[in-house]
């Protein structure tokens, strides 16, 4: 999509440190991390929100979860505890509105967010 952050970085025209790519899914580092390891997981296709998920992209959904738990593991995190957070909407934070997964470890994460 036009104007879409990621899917300019997706498409390779805006740099991003991706770490993982396949069919459906990329991962790639947040530029401002919030902890030692902060990577986003999104699909390929431009989805805005949780609330334009369609029928359709329910295994896509899968994918992107599982590309989350190999990423854990890839990155070290698995056995010390991470955290995966979907921001839906401006009000609970999401700024860039490609849907994206964000993967959290590497440090104590307290509970609940704010
Ligand atoms: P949201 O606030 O929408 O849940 O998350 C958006 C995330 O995208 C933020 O954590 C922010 O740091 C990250 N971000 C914003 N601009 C860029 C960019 O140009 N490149 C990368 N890699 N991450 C970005
Ligand atoms: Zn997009």
């Amino acid at each position: 999509m036009a104007d879409c952050l990621f899917c300019g970085i997706i498409s390779g025209e805006i740099k991003g440190e991706i770490v993982y790519q396949d069919s459906s899914v990329v991962a790639f580092k947040d530029i401002n991390p919030k902890a030692p390891v902060h990577l986003l997981i999104v699909p390929r296709k431009h989805i805005a929100t949780l609330l334009d998920v369609e029928q359709g992209d329910k295994g896509l959904f899968g994918d992107i979860l599982f590309a989350a738990s190999k990423l854990a593991r890839d990155h070290g995190i698995s056995e010390d505890g991470f955290r995966v957070v979907l921001n839906c909407g401006a009000g609970a934070g999401q700024s860039v509105f490609h849907i994206h997964l964000h993967l959290l470890g590497g440090r104590a994460l307290r509970w609940p967010p704010g």
